[in-house]
């Protein structure tokens, strides 16, 4: 289930994280998308595949796939538990913040 589409530039691009949080074996290191912590080779992490969807004003065209984002374990199981409540997550604010807005609007 993707988390949100972001329209930008005549696309529309597509969040698809993963179901479970995983070990990250990259060599290069990565920030997390939330939080901005860095991830290192062996650290737990959530992958999050991207697509950007070309949008001619009437249909999609063909989906081509960007760089994976990867969120920290901690980020990530936030996103998996709201993901669970069927959340509707803001990519653009971090877990912690759509984790308040979630409790906020639960009330
Ligand atoms: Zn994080």
């Amino acid at each position: 289930m993707p988390i949100d589409g972001i329209a930008g530039d005549g696309a529309v691009i597509f969040l698809d994280p993963d179901k479970r949080i995983t070990v990250y074996k990259r060599k290069t290191r990565k920030s997390c998308c939330s939080c901005a912590v860095y991830l290192a080779k062996g650290d737990l992490c959530l992958a999050i595949k991207r697509f950007k969807f070309l949008f001619d004003g009437n249909s999609y065209g063909d989906d081509h796939q960007l760089m994976d984002w990867f969120m920290c374990a901690e980020c990530g199981k936030i996103c998996l538990d709201l993901m669970e409540e069927h959340f509707n997550i803001n990519i653009e604010k971090t877990m912690t913040e759509n984790r308040t807005n979630y409790l906020e609007n639960k009330l």
